[in-house]
């Protein structure tokens, strides 16, 4: 059965007309490698620590302001939300089809609550805690391209054609933003797009940004932006110590011009000063350390790498799955026929090398999770090809090759197709980005112990479900298994409205 929404009633739970306050026993162990009667054992000793929540529950008005509003990714989601706003339907070949949120996991999946006279009670994953509506965010950004929405829209060619008529008229208003542009990060070919770029010197364009982000707060009345980078993928910059190592060193080499910092960063900073959170949806190394730096001084949330929307999603769902199973990954081929602006962009080698580094450690938990199957150090081979192809557009293809060991030297080989429609599935992706970054920053918490409550760190692993790289803290595990990040995410949000994770252990019935 699914019920819209639900409340909490627990000795553990206050609900005020502000504030949710949790009070959570977190169930975990400490594992230690003790001498005992001289020889060193593996102790696994089970701990309760206890942790109190608090959720504003105020939900603000939220503006969105995207870099790389004009690309496909931008106008696609633009549309999208306009579309669920004012409840547009379009005839396609099949059908009348409405405006939807598929593909979005606050918005269209579910959670487990309960059971109710033998039967599964599930409610929709956004009634956790109080989330901003989608409907309700005011988007905007910029972009080195000065085309309006509506024609951007259909350069996308992505959504279907009586959809994209009846939302000209909402779209063709919206001009994006002059945007950063340094032709030295992202591939030559797209230099004719860049007709709509701000001058100045480095500093003077983080300037430039800030007061963008200030007048579009002003004019739109909203109470908190979040800004998303979905703009071309840039190629790595060069770490150097002494040039963007450090926040000092950061802030110095902007003031001093220097080349070596992306536009990309430069977006970052300014959000980071203006204690704007900033979420990367490209493969590249934006979060240079000097800027996670910055990021940590400020406490202001940072998010990212790179969006998991279709061949990397998979993989993290079937190398778990074989992995878990007792089953050896010897060989992992991955081929991306890939045929809209980004595909172009990707055709450069420095920009591809991005996308290849961030596509390349997806199975590297998993791998080292079972010494059965793997030696220390040991990993399946994993290549990965992206080529361009003009004709597919948006409509990417995913083809894999897994290989595997299987019981007594036997191989078993699984090929996957996958038709990924990129923009279609990285739109609602988009969405539980910026709105989970939003609702994180309104969840404070401290374990017994700490005296006073904090925010998550800034370094948002939170969000590592929606990212095919995931940013970590230092020395913070990544987790790239796919069902476990969605664990994390949902028993997190459980925590904070009392309930504990949910383990499936059903023993109600056994
Ligand atoms: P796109 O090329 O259609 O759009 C990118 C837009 O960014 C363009 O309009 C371009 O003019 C603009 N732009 C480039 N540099 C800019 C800058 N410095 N400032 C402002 N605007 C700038 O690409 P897309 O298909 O929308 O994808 C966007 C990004 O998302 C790419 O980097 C892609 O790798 C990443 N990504 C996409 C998916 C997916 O679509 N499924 C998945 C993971 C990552």
């Amino acid at each position: 059965m699914f019920i819209k929404d639900f409340k909490v009633e627990s000795l553990n739970v206050k609900y005020t007309e502000n504030e949710i306050h949790s009070v959570y026993d977190y169930e975990t162990t400490e594992v230690v490698h003790e001498n005992v009667n001289g020889t060193f054992q593996w102790i696994v000793k089970p701990k309760t620590v206890k942790y109190d929540f608090v959720t504003d529950t105020r939900v603000p008005k939220l503006g969105v302001m995207l870099v790389g509003l004009g690309g496909n990714n931008g106008s696609t989601l633009t549309a999208g939300v306009i579309a669920n706003k004012e409840g547009i339907s379009w005839a396609t070949k099949d059908k009348v089809q409405q405006a939807n949120y598929f593909g979005s996991l606050t918005q269209a999946s579910s959670i487990r609550v309960g059971s109710f006279n033998g039967e599964e009670i599930y409610a929709p994953f956004k009634s956790l805690l109080p989330m901003v509506n989608p409907d309700d965010v005011v988007f905007g950004g910029w972009d080195i391209s000065d085309m309006n929405l509506a024609d951007a829209m259909a350069r996308a060619k992505v959504l279907d054609i009586d959809l994209q008529k009846q939302l000209r008229p909402f779209m063709e208003n919206i001009v994006p933003l002059p945007g950063i542009f340094d032709s030295d990060f992202i591939a030559a070919n797209q230099g004719s797009r860049a007709n709509h770029v701000i001058k100045g010197t480095k500093k003077e364009q983080i300037d430039h940004i800030i007061k963008d982000m200030r007048e579009f707060k002003e004019k739109n009345k909203v109470d908190r932006v979040v800004v998303l980078w979905t703009a071309n993928t840039e190629r790595y910059s060069n770490v150097v110590v002494g040039l963007n190592d450090t926040m000092e060193n950061l802030m110095q080499s902007v003031e001093k011009d220097e080349a070596e910092i992306s536009p990309s960063t430069l977006y970052a900073i300014a959000c980071v000063l203006e204690g704007i959170p900033f979420i990367n949806g490209s493969p590249q190394n934006t979060f240079v350390p000097g800027l996670i730096d910055l990021a940590i001084k400020n406490n202001v949330l940072i998010g990212g790498d790179d969006f998991k929307s279709g061949q990397t999603k998979m993989k993290s769902v079937l190398v778990d799955f074989l992995v878990g199973a007792g089953i050896k990954p010897t060989s992992i081929v991955s081929y991306n026929h890939l045929g809209n602006n980004d595909g172009m962009n990707l055709s450069a080698p420095q920009t591809f090398r991005s996308k290849e580094i961030s596509k390349s450690n997806v199975v590297d938990d998993m791998v080292a999770s079972n010494g059965i199957l793997f030696e220390p150090g040991e990993h399946p081979d994993h290549v990965v090809v992206i080529k361009y192809v003009p004709y597919v557009a948006d409509s990417k293809r995913a083809m894999d090759e897994y290989t595997s060991e299987i019981f007594m030297g036997g191989k078993n080989t699984i090929v996957m197709h996958n038709t990924c429609e990129d923009s279609l599935l990285a739109a609602p992706i988009i969405l539980d980005l910026v709105l989970l970054a939003e609702l994180s920053t309104r969840i404070q918490f401290k374990s017994e112990g700490e005296g006073k409550f904090h925010s998550f760190h800034p370094v948002a692993t939170i969000l590592s479900y929606l990212t095919k790289a995931p940013l970590v803290p230092s020395g913070t595990p990544v987790v790239n298994a796919l069902s476990k990040q969605r664990a994390m995410l949902e028993n997190i949000l459980r925590a904070c409205v009392g309930l504990a994770p949910e383990n499936n252990m059903i023993l109600e019935y056994k």
